[in-house]
């Protein structure tokens, strides 16, 4: 069983616990729909092991961040987003936004993204 963290949004999304529809999913990571999307397509990857940010992961965690990775192109193929392109973000800390302590990527597409800072 995963270390899980008690009162944790993401946790309880990825075990079940609380009902989300479930995009994909694995022994390692749950890919589930962001609740306010900003793009037409915005989804959140976590891992089932809860880990606060990206920048609390250890060398052990290192492969889930490539087992994110590779569900959520999975997941932009099958959403038909792989020929126009969608952005892969994690947020991590104070500056840049981050609201949910529990790690994850979010999967943006659907329309053409702005980049700005
Ligand atoms: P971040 O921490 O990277 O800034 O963003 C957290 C994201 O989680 C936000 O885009 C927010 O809309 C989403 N979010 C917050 N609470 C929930 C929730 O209970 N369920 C889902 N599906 N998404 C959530
Ligand atoms: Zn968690």
């Amino acid at each position: 069983m995963n270390k899980e963290s008690e009162d944790c949004i993401f946790c309880k999304i990825a075990s079940g616990e609380i009902p989300s529809q479930i995009i994909y999913q694995d022994e390692d990571v749950v890919c589930f729909p962001d609740v306010r999307p900003l793009t037409p397509v915005h989804l959140l990857v976590v891992p089932r092991k809860h880990i606060p940010s990206l920048a609390e992961m250890d060398a052990a965690d290192a492969h889930l961040v490539g087992k994110m990775v590779r569900a959520a192109n999975r997941v932009a193929r099958e959403q038909g987003l792989a020929e126009n392109g969608y952005r892969l973000t994690i947020n991590s800390g104070p500056d840049a936004g981050q609201v949910v302590f529990h790690l994850h990527m979010h999967l943006m597409g659907g329309r053409r993204l702005e980049w700005k800072h």
